[in-house]
């Protein structure tokens, strides 16, 4: 399973062919550019399909004035294959790792976070970091919506969970409750 395949698909594919690996599943935990750039060229590369939740379909359109506001050239047009639905189980490896779809809007109307139960970690998107939380001033962000997602569906997973922000470095779900100011008070 690749997550967020924003850029460097030369890099991601010989990753892959180091550790002999095949690609079942693009999963993509919002429409920013910086995450869903190189989706369409990993899938050329590897024919897995891609998944992205279905409130980030306007976002994906957008991908055009993405490019502009950072100066990036634009990508094309992506095609999602799947809807990553809250609640779904994403199974890879002949079942061997599953992760739980968990739906946290926000930072986008369709951010996902993944929760893989069995290895104790949660890939992030762009909801939580270390230390902070995903910005909410660009089109479809909310911070009320992203308060409500971080309180009610992540701060409930347990303190021992390895967080994988989409930026910047590794915290755990405990860290965050006990010292992220946005989570305090
Ligand atoms: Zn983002």
């Amino acid at each position: 399973m690749v997550i967020d395949p924003g850029d460097e698909i030369e890099e991601v594919l010989g990753r892959i062919q180091r550790h002999g690996l095949q690609v079942k599943q693009i999963v993509v935990t919002h429409a920013h550019i910086d995450h869903v750039g190189g989706a369409m060229k990993l899938k050329a590369a590897t024919g897995a399909p891609i998944l992205l939740n279905q409130n980030d379909t306007a976002l994906l359109a957008m991908l055009p004035e993405q490019a502009a506001w950072i100066g990036v050239q634009d990508p094309g047009h992506v095609v999602i294959d799947e809807a990553a639905r809250d609640g779904s189980k994403l199974a890879i490896g002949g079942g061997n790792v599953s992760a739980t779809v968990l739906h946290t809007p926000g930072h986008t109307e369709g951010s996902i976070c993944l929760y893989f139960p069995a290895e104790q970690k949660l890939i992030a998107g762009d909801t939580l970091f270390a230390g902070s939380i995903g910005r909410t001033d660009l089109p479809g962000g909310s911070f009320e919506k992203i308060m409500r997602s971080l309180h009610h569906v992540v701060l409930s997973l347990p303190d021992e969970t390895v967080v994988i922000p989409g930026h910047g470095p590794a915290t755990t779900i405990g860290r965050e409750r006990k010292t992220n100011p946005f989570l305090l008070g």
